[in-house]
């Protein structure tokens, strides 16, 4: 059996007929910048979310780039942030000329340990950046009350937990700016790049669409310097018709999770931690990803019998080589680690069972 590590096409075909429509709606009024679909999708993440404003981007990145521009961070001004992420929540940090501060990971959660921020804080220090990572909300409870204290806003990096909860904290609603990416491997994905920006401040998201479309506050009239951030008309559509789906596949999602949590607990003996989500918590699961010993060779074994895998990641910031000499290493033990160990498993909403039997035997076996 060959596995697929997501499969797009069976969530496809499940909603051809809408997706379809709405395509033809968009090809058909021609306004394929701007169209009524960006509004009406902004409205439905905003519902969803219980965000105040939503605004639709091109990207996670971008979406990263604009919260920042939109927080006036720039050079001299320090953002900290996690070691052990995609390498766009860095990215972001260093194009707007600022510095990212990076502060270690809790080995369960693998998200920003809030008990290492303080000691980060400086007089430069403007925001805090938290990566809700692998769909588990980051300890933004703490992490907002550490802003609160020192005066800085957070900028939640959700481009994995588009859905995600804690108590009664949302991902996306729970922190001054909240990114996220629609990048289509990511819980919710477009047919393309995509991201959205949201905020409960009605300032900031004056700003924010003013920062999306080049800096203007009218038409040919600009007052800050901005990008061309816009989303396609064309993915606004496709993503109101996906996001009708997504609570089914949210709890698609959460089943394959917890089957192969129930499966893998007995291979603790062995060396392998299965992920930790916190009493009270929703992940929505943007990966499945255990710590193994011997990984290489494992995922060697893997790919011989039709079990493909992944590693997030295999590198922190502050060894890679664009970064080590951008960034400021406050503390990075456990991410460095779990660069080592992390490997993520095949999951998406459509897995049947008899494939996910499949994969879990396959592993078993070889521990
Ligand atoms: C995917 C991702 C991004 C970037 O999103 P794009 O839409 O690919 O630009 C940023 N941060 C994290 C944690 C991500 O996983």
């Amino acid at each position: 059996m060959q596995v697929p590590f997501i499969d797009l096409k069976t969530q496809y075909k499940a909603i051809k007929e809408d997706v379809d429509n709405a395509i033809h709606t968009v090809l058909d009024h021609g306004f394929f910048v701007n169209g009524p679909e960006v509004k009406q999708c902004e409205a439905d993440l905003a519902q969803f979310t219980g965000s105040k404003h939503a605004v639709a981007c091109a990207s996670g990145t971008d979406a990263l780039i604009m919260a920042l521009m939109a927080l006036n961070i720039g050079p001299g001004d320090e953002v900290i942030t996690t070691p052990f992420s995609f390498v766009a929540t860095a990215e972001a940090i260093v194009l707007v000329g600022a510095t990212p501060v990076l502060v270690d990971i809790e080995p369960d959660s693998f998200n920003l340990n809030p008990e290492l921020i303080e000691e980060a804080i400086t007089d430069k220090t403007k925001a805090i950046m938290p990566v809700s990572l692998y769909g588990l909300l980051a300890n933004l409870d703490t992490i907002n009350a550490i802003a609160n204290k020192h005066r800085l806003s957070v900028i939640e990096d959700a481009a994995q937990s588009f859905g995600a909860e804690w108590n009664e904290l949302k991902s996306c609603a729970s922190s001054t700016i909240s990114c996220t990416s629609f990048f289509p491997a990511k819980p919710l994905g477009c047919f393309g790049d995509g991201g959205a920006v949201f905020t409960n401040d009605d300032q900031l998201q004056t700003t924010l669409m003013q920062i999306r479309d080049h800096g203007s506050e009218s038409r040919y009239y600009h007052t800050r310097i901005g990008i061309n951030g816009r989303l396609d008309t064309i993915q606004c559509a496709i993503l109101s018709e996906k996001l009708k789906r997504y609570p089914w596949e949210m709890e698609q999602r959460d089943r394959v999770a917890k089957k192969y949590n129930q499966a893998f607990n007995e291979l603790s003996e062995k060396g392998v931690a299965i992920p930790k989500v916190p009493e009270n918590a929703k992940s929505v699961w943007a990966q499945y990803t255990l710590r193994v010993p011997n990984r290489d060779h494992f995922q060697a074994a893997m790919k011989e019998k039709g079990v493909p895998t992944a590693v997030h990641y295999p590198t922190t910031f502050d060894e890679q080589p664009a970064y080590k000499d951008l960034v400021r290493t406050v503390s990075a033990t456990e991410s460095k680690k779990a660069a080592k160990e992390v490997v993520s498993l095949p999951l998406f909403p459509d897995m049947q069972e008899n494939v996910q039997d499949y994969v879990i035997k396959s592993i078993i076996e070889h521990f």
